[in-house]
């Protein structure tokens, strides 16, 4: 048995015309029931795909026969025992006695467990630039339109990770919108994009505002950043000097220290969108659609590249590979590590994990990241940065007025989330007791009612930095 997960039956049906040959070919679906694959004439008078099934079963009647299914991801997602059963009996025949096959074309993989073992799945992969390039000079040929070569180029980049379908329909929208193609048609592509990933459920748009300045510290990934981000805005220039596409950064280290605000503050200094992939979001519940669901979520953030692709909470998603790992999760942690070995598209990937102890040896060789840093718990200049930005934030006329050395000393083991809280508690109890501006003392009584992160979690922390250490990670902050 043969699963063909595809979008486009038009494009599955022109390739397996071109495979079959002379053999006789059958299909069922959902709306003529059982028909002849090439003239589409029904053959049998009851259109249930139980009766085309149980006919086919009988008396070797699929012998010498190949046998298309479509419509039916709703009787196998429904587990519809009498479907799933007669299938199975049918594979074990073909495997047994049979020259046959069957081939399930859909947009969706679902394979029940009991079908497992007999199912191979292929993917019909999304077009590459040279056949966009033929579909758009095709469509526009069709239409009596001209598109200069400057356009098809873009049009080429931009439409990659769509399928064939998806891409003729945005050119048929483009021109209904304006007429003709221009570079507008560019930016309605990309807000088709924009809804994709909407409705794909796995990828989040994140919206820019923090900026650089908003990082109290971490001067040693902040300046890397940056001397990415010059490669990154003249990616062509850069490529055509002979430097490599950045590939992205693993960031690891202290939860509530600034590794989130980095992902974003990076799409920010690379002027690109930002993606967040939530790994909780990937895994489904049928064979093979964890791996679907990853595939999607790959493709489509490389369809809005050049962009930043936030992987938030890594160690999540692949934790336990190495001992209770189950089967799809080592699949798919595969599949992540081929995508980011190979991957040539303006892609910058940033991983970001609290405990990188549960993190497979394979994700931190070289060539998978640029680099790996680590964010430990502010040191005292950071934590003065970290007050300061805080407090200018929501207070900018008091910050004159506040002695941020005596904060930063009550502050060790703080972290910048921590110190974020006190001053938003201050602030809050200020206002509360009518008192007209935020001073050092509001803000010393909120850091004795808080217990800081070190208190709370002073083992696993220890055990952290030493472990970091150890594996020399470049520290992001300085000295
Ligand atoms: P987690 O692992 O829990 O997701 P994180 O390291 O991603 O934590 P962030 O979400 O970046 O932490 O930090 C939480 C909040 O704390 C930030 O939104 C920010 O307001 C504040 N914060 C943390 N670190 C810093 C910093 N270095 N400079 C300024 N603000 C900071």
């Amino acid at each position: 048995m043969i699963y063909i997960n595809s979008f486009e039956e038009a494009k599955t049906d022109r390739i397996i015309k071109e495979v079959m040959g002379r053999h006789e070919v059958l299909e069922w679906n959902g709306a003529a029931g059982l028909v002849d694959f090439r003239t589409k004439k029904p053959l049998i008078k009851d259109r249930s795909l139980v009766a085309a099934l149980d006919l086919l079963r009988k008396d070797k009647e699929l012998d010498e026969k190949k046998l298309i299914l479509k419509d039916i991801s709703g009787y196998l997602e429904d587990s519809d025992k009498q479907v799933i059963a007669l299938l199975k009996s049918m594979a074990i025949e073909i495997s047994q006695e049979l020259d046959a096959n069957i081939i399930i074309v859909s947009s969706k993989v679902v394979i029940p467990r009991e079908l497992e073992k007999f199912v191979t799945v292929l993917e019909n992969d999304y077009p590459d630039q040279n056949e966009i390039k033929k579909l758009v000079q095709g469509f526009a040929e069709e239409q009596g339109e001209t598109i200069n070569d400057e356009l098809i180029e873009a049009m080429s980049m931009a439409f990659k990770g769509l399928t064939e379908f998806e891409i003729i329909d945005l050119l048929n929208l483009a021109l209904a919108n304006e007429g003709r193609f221009t570079r507008g048609s560019l930016s309605l592509i990309f807000d088709q994009k924009q809804q994709m990933i909407k409705k794909s459920g796995i990828l989040e748009m994140i919206p820019l505002k923090e900026k650089a300045e908003d990082i109290g510290g971490l001067e040693n990934l902040k300046e890397w950043l940056k001397r990415k981000s010059r490669v990154f805005k003249s990616i062509n220039k850069a490529a055509a000097f002979g430097v490599d596409m950045p590939k992205g950064v693993l960031i690891a280290g202290v939860p509530g220290c600034g590794k989130s605000l980095t992902a974003k503050v990076t799409a920010q200094l690379f002027e690109v969108p930002l993606l967040r992939l939530d790994m909780g979001k990937i895994m489904g519940k049928y064979v093979g659609e964890s791996e679907e669901n990853m595939r999607r979520s790959i493709a489509l953030a490389e369809t809005i590249a050049p962009c930043v692709l936030w992987i938030d909470e890594l160690e999540k998603a692949f934790a336990g590979i190495n001992g209770s790992g189950s089967e799809v999760t080592v699949r798919l942690f595969g599949q992540f590590l081929t995508w980011m070995q190979e991957k040539t598209s303006p892609t910058f990937v940033i991983a970001t994990a609290n405990d990188i102890t549960k993190l497979p040896p394979e994700l931190m060789r070289k060539g998978r990241f640029d680099e790996i840093f680590f964010v430990g718990l502010p040191n005292s200049n950071e934590r003065q940065k970290i007050f300061e930005i805080h407090i200018k934030k929501r207070r900018p006329n008091d910050l004159n007025n506040i002695r941020i050395y005596e904060l930063v000393n009550k502050t060790e083991g703080y972290s910048g989330a921590d110190i974020e809280g006190v001053v938003r508690d201050a602030i809050e109890n200020t206002f509360s007791d009518g008192e007209p501006a935020l001073t050092t003392e509001y803000i010393l009584s909120a850091i004795n009612e808080t217990h800081s992160l070190s208190e709370i979690m002073k083992e696993s922390l220890d055990k952290l930095s030493e472990e970091y250490k150890n594996r020399k990670f470049k520290n992001a902050s300085e000295g």
